[in-house]
């Protein structure tokens, strides 16, 4: 079997172009005793890969040059030579950015059949969930009454984290860009108030009109997805006590120059703020809970699962380039099969 692969070429500095990668194609060898052979049939793109498209030492290790990159993906077993996987299994691995590949079966993990499509495991039920859920329920420890601010809020972890929000009764305020996101945040997903940060000059004063629209006093849980001049209108409208669960900062990603705000840190002292910022991957032991909870609420109808869809594995870079032009609402997805 062939599979046409996304190699990363060069490293890019500052916005990633197309010359930097270069799709290869491979012929898939025998399996050896212990592999699985897998047909993807979806990959997301994240924006964290485009930190592991730097040579720098993070929570995960930099993509290695001239070799396929990885990323979350979900597929069909073709062949197997481990007794743990059958053909026509649905299993999700880090192995994305590929259209087939042998893997030794531990880098596998078989997905049930609980009536979702194979794509939720990599958005609602997969890492992009469980970003959400952990974000605002262990790390911001969401509590009765708290006022939730989301940044990226029309993304694929911003929406999860609005719908939870508004599924345990809170009032949520939303930040995005464009009127197709701020139609998107009130008509279907609910929330109190909303903010174009792109329509906006000063997005201090955007949040400090939303908090006295919905009747607040300020914003008790902020889920940063975007860092920058997001996380610093949430300090300066942050109640005290407030908890700040730094998922990502994606104003920062494709910067080559130091940033120069939030200028106001002095706040999570003065007003006895909590930021904590969080991998999911470190919070696998919440997923028996976050997984209930979710396949419940998206079978009461609770949950909307939005996706953006490129179809084919030569339009996932177009997919991944769109994370940084706000091309996706709801997670952003490469259908390969
Ligand atoms: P996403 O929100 O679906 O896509 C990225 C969105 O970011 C875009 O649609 C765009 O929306 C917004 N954006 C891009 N550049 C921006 C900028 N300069 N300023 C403000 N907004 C900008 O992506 P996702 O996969 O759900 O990830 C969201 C965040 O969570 C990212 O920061 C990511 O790194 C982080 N994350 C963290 C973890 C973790 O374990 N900590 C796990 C998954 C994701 P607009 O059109 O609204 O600008």
């Amino acid at each position: 079997m062939q599979s046409r692969d996304i190699y990363l070429k060069r490293r890019p500095v500052g916005m990633p172009v197309p010359e930097d990668f270069e799709a290869v194609v491979t012929t898939l060898p025998a399996l050896a005793e212990g592999e699985v052979q897998v047909r993807n049939s979806w990959m997301a793109v994240d924006p964290a890969m485009r930190g592991r498209m730097n040579d720098a030492k993070s929570y995960i290790p930099p993509f290695a040059l001239d070799a396929p990159m990885e990323g979350p993906a979900v597929g069909t077993v073709v062949a197997s030579r481990d007794p743990g996987f059958a053909p026509g299994d649905i299993v999700s691995s880090r192995l994305g950015w590929r259209e087939a590949f042998n893997a030794p079966a531990s880098a596998l993990r078989l997905r049930p059949d609980v009536g979702l499509p194979p794509q939720a495991w990599l958005g609602f039920a997969g890492v992009t969930g469980l970003t959400a859920y952990a974000g605002l329920l262990k790390v911001a420890a969401l509590k009765p009454g708290d006022v939730v601010f989301v940044s990226g809020a029309a993304g694929g972890v911003g929406s999860i984290v609005c719908q939870i929000a508004k599924i345990k009764g809170h009032k949520v305020i939303a930040a995005a860009g464009g009127a197709r996101k701020i139609a998107y945040l009130k008509d279907v997903l609910g929330v109190d108030a909303v903010i174009d940060y792109k329509a906006e000059e000063n997005l201090t004063k955007a949040l400090a009109r939303a908090v006295k629209a919905i009747g607040a006093t300020g914003i008790d849980v902020y889920f940063d997805n975007v860092g920058g001049e997001h996380l610093q209108a949430a300090l300066a409208l942050a109640n005290p006590f407030a908890r700040f669960a730094i998922c990502g900062m994606i104003s920062q990603y494709n910067v080559t120059e130091a940033p120069t705000v939030p200028r106001n840190l002095t706040l999570i002292m003065v007003k006895s703020i909590r930021m904590e910022g969080f991998i999911a991957l470190n919070q696998m032991e919440m997923e028996p809970h976050f997984l209930a909870d979710m396949i419940a609420w998206h079978k009461a109808g609770l949950l909307t699962a939005t996706e953006t869809v490129h179809e084919g594995i030569d339009h996932a870079l177009d997919a991944f380039f769109g994370l940084f032009s706000g091309a996706n609402l709801g997670r952003m997805l490469v259908k390969l099969g």
